[in-house]
C-alpha cells in the first residue's frame, strides 16, 4: 500500500510513575480521516496515553507528533489550539449552563476578541460572537442536539449529554478527536445514535478519531484499525477482525 503521512504519530512512548511503567515503548499511528481504537484490559495504559496526548501528563520518553508538529512537552491549551480535542470518560460539562453556552465555552480558544470584550459590547466582539453562535448551532444540528440548545445540560438525558460533550469537542474545529469511552453507560438506542454521529464526523468533517472503547461490537463496527495494549505494552495492531483472532490479544483479555 502507498505511504500516507499519519495525522497522529506516537513513537516509543514511555510513561513511568514512581515504581510503575504505565506505558512502555508504545508505537502507533492514526491515518488522516480514519478511526483508530485503543483497547486493552483495565490498567493497560489507555487513559495514561490520552493524558499524554492531551498534555495532562508528561512522557518519560518518546514522542507524539500531529502532522509534522511535535506535541511532546506542550501544555494542554497549546495542544488543543493545534487541533487535538478530547472528551472524558465522565461527563465534563457545566450542568447548569445551557447547551448553547457549554458549546460557546468550547469555542473560547478560537475567539480573538474574548468574552471580556463581548461583555463590553464592542461591535467587533459582538460580530465575532454572532459568528460563533452560528457555528455552534451548525455543530449542534450535526450531532443532533439542536432542539436542546436552550436547555440546561444537567437536565438532559445521559445519551444527549454525551453528544453535547462531543459537540463541545467539535467546537474547537479539531484535526484529531480523542474519545474516551463515548458509549459507556448508554442504552442500545443511545449507542446506535452515537455510532451514527461518529461515522458522520469522520466521513463529513474528515476528522481523525482515536477512541478508547470497551464495547468490542462498537470497535468492530466503527474502527479502521485497532491497537491493543496490555500492561503498558502494545501487543497487537491491525483491523478489528485480525486483532480479535490474535492469540496474544486473547491471552491479554483472558489473563492466561
Ligand atoms: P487504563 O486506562 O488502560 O485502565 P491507566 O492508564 O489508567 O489504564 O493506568 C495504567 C497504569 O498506570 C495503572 O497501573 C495505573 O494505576 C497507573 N497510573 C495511572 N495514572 C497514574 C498516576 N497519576 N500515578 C500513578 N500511577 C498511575
Ligand atoms: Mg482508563
Amino acid at each position: 500500500p502507498e505511504f500516507v503521512a499519519p495525522e497522529l504519530a506516537v513513537t516509543g512512548l514511555t510513561v513511568r510513575f514512581a515504581g510503575l511503567t504505565a506505558l512502555d515503548d508504545v508505537d502507533f499511528t492514526v491515518t488522516p480521516g480514519s478511526m483508530h481504537a485503543l483497547i486493552g484490559p483495565n490498567g493497560a495504559g489507555k487513559s495514561t496515553c490520552f493524558n499524554v496526548l492531551s498534555g495532562v501528563y508528561r512522557a518519560t520518553s518518546g514522542s507524539v507528533r500531529l502532522g509534522g508538529t511535535e506535541l511532546t512537552g506542550l501544555p494542554p491549551h497549546r495542544i488543543a489550539a493545534l487541533g487535538v480535542a478530547r472528551t472524558f470518560q465522565n461527563i465534563a460539562l457545566s450542568p447548569r449552563l445551557s447547551t448553547a453556552d457549554n458549546l460557546m465555552l468550547g469555542r473560547h480558544r478560537l475567539t480573538r476578541a474574548g468574552f471580556v470584550a463581548c461583555g463590553l459590547r464592542l461591535p467587533a466582539a459582538r460580530r465575532e460572537e454572532r459568528r460563533h453562535r452560528a457555528r455552534v448551532a451548525e455543530i449542534a444540528e450535526f450531532v443532533g442536539v439542536a432542539e436542546h440548545l436552550g436547555h440546561p445540560v444537567g437536565l438532559l438525558p445521559y445519551g444527549v449529554q454525551k453528544r453535547v460533550e462531543l459537540a463541545r469537542a467539535l467546537c474547537l474545529e479539531p484535526r484529531v478527536l480523542l474519545l474516551d469511552e463515548p458509549v459507556a453507560g448508554m442504552n442500545a438506542p443511545e449507542r446506535r445514535a452515537m455510532a451514527a454521529v461518529l461515522r458522520q464526523v469522520r466521513a463529513s468533517l474528515g476528522i481523525s478519531i482515536l477512541l478508547v472503547e470497551h464495547d468490542m461490537d462498537m470497535v468492530a463496527r466503527l474502527a479502521d484499525e485497532v491497537t491493543v495494549l496490555d500492561f503498558g505494552r502494545r501487543v497487537a495492531t491491525g483491523t478489528p477482525a485480525s486483532v480479535q483472532r490474535d492469540p496474544r490479544v486473547v491471552r491479554a483479555y483472558l489473563g492466561t
